[in-house]
């Protein structure tokens, strides 16, 4: 315990500690609570009180008998609350509504071009709407909506410093952008965002470093993240962000000096090399059909995918060498990748000059909508913190 920790304080870390402890298990009785959590009888018995009168856990049953009386088991209503999140690209609107669980539990991608205008504000409001009135939401139980951006953001402010890739050069807070949005929002880096989906419901203490590979590459470095994890804005302290939220930008990291010309206007960045479009262009935009073809033997694909693995090779080596931690490959092309990691991680391993433990590199855990729903995250983790 932190010295000076206040009784009051203390009461709401265990309390969140037994809220945290029931929204990983599917149910638990409160002698299991306290055997878990190390905590006394009478003390889970009043927490489990409070959770119960707050509308966040319930009696869901009995669990089995070993003599003597039945202990009833209890659980988080994991739709107490809603959350939902919006991925903003350049021509998309990504929606997803999410709860105490964590994970997706609807979404919708609408084809629906940026543009920083009054008109789009108003477009994103009614998504948001159409989105809330086709999955018949209940409005009472949102708590708030996250917005995944690719561009620099500055959570504390919850401003969208600028991104080239929205073509935003001036500063644009979360109020005017959702201006008719009538949920409290935050803005995150889309990439930040994934990250924080990447971890979330995790007990894992790691370190690591999630790479985007969407229609921008993008990165996020997350470090320890079961120490001192607070949530919310808290999960901020535990992601290297630098000292202008520009940190782990990987997409401008230049591979190939003179090489291709990324849209940043700089030559050789890893961007045009390793970018979801990169795939894509061959399928007039659409990723999903890239696999299916080269899988079928396409000359053409194969050439494409074993250029675009030389060119992610060299970022991963890059990244190992200098963070050595493990790496998740997320974005859109990462959500593919599965099948082809075990040759990827042989191919990489040939160039790293230290020997790294077997997974070092996976992918993504959610394949569909990981900014979107991270930047959902961020508000379901700080909802909790407040219980
Ligand atoms: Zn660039």
């Amino acid at each position: 315990m932190v010295k000076g920790t206040s009784s009051k304080e203390v009461k709401k870390i265990n309390r969140n500690r037994v809220f945290r402890y029931l929204n990983t298990v599917a149910e638990a009785s409160m002698p299991e609570i306290a055997a878990a959590l190390r905590m006394s009888g009478p003390t889970v018995l009043t927490i489990v009180g409070e959770l119960c009168a707050a509308g966040v856990v319930e009696e869901v049953g009995e669990l089995a008998s070993t003599g003597g009386r039945k202990a009833k088991a209890y659980g988080v209503i994991k739709d107490a609350f809603l959350f939902l999140g919006i991925d903003i690209t350049r021509n998309h609107i990504g929606i997803v509504s999410t709860d105490f669980s964590e994970d997706v539990v609807a979404y919708r991608r609408q084809r629906r071009r940026f543009a920083n205008t009054e008109a789009y504000r108003q477009v994103l409001g009614e998504e948001l709407k159409s989105f809330i009135a086709d999955y018949q939401i209940d409005e009472s139980k949102i708590r708030g909506i996250g917005v995944a951006i690719p561009g620099i953001v500055d959570a504390n402010r919850n401003v969208i410093k600028k991104s080239h890739t929205l073509q935003i050069t001036e500063e644009l807070t979360a109020d005017d952008l959702c201006k008719y949005i009538d949920f409290p929002c935050i803005l995150a880096n889309d990439a930040n965002a994934g990250a924080i989906a990447e971890c979330a419901g995790s007990n894992r203490n790691e370190s690591l470093i999630y790479l985007s590979l969407s229609n921008t590459v993008g990165g996020a470095i997350l470090l320890e993240t079961g120490a001192n994890n607070q949530g919310g804005l808290g999960y901020y302290r535990n992601m290297y962000v630098g000292d202008n939220w520009e940190g782990g930008e990987f997409g401008h990291v230049v591979i190939r000096p003179e090489g291709r010309t990324c849209y940043c206007g700089k030559e050789g960045c890893l961007d045009p090399y390793c970018s979801a479009l990169v795939l894509a262009s061959m399928e007039d935009g659409k990723l999903e059909e890239f696999f299916p073809k080269l899988e079928a033997g396409s000359k053409k694909h194969q050439q494409v995918w074993q250029e675009y693995l030389d060119n992610l090779a060299y970022a991963v080596d890059m990244l190992v060498m200098s963070m050595d931690c493990d790496i998740v490959l997320g974005g859109y092309v990462g959500s593919f990748m599965e099948p082809y990691l075990e040759d990827f991680k042989a191919y990489v391993e040939q160039r790293i000059i230290f020997k790294k433990k077997r997974d070092f590199l996976r992918t993504c855990k959610y394949k569909v909508e990981a900014a979107a729903l991270g930047a959902a995250v961020f508000l379901v983790e700080e909802a909790i913190l407040k219980i």
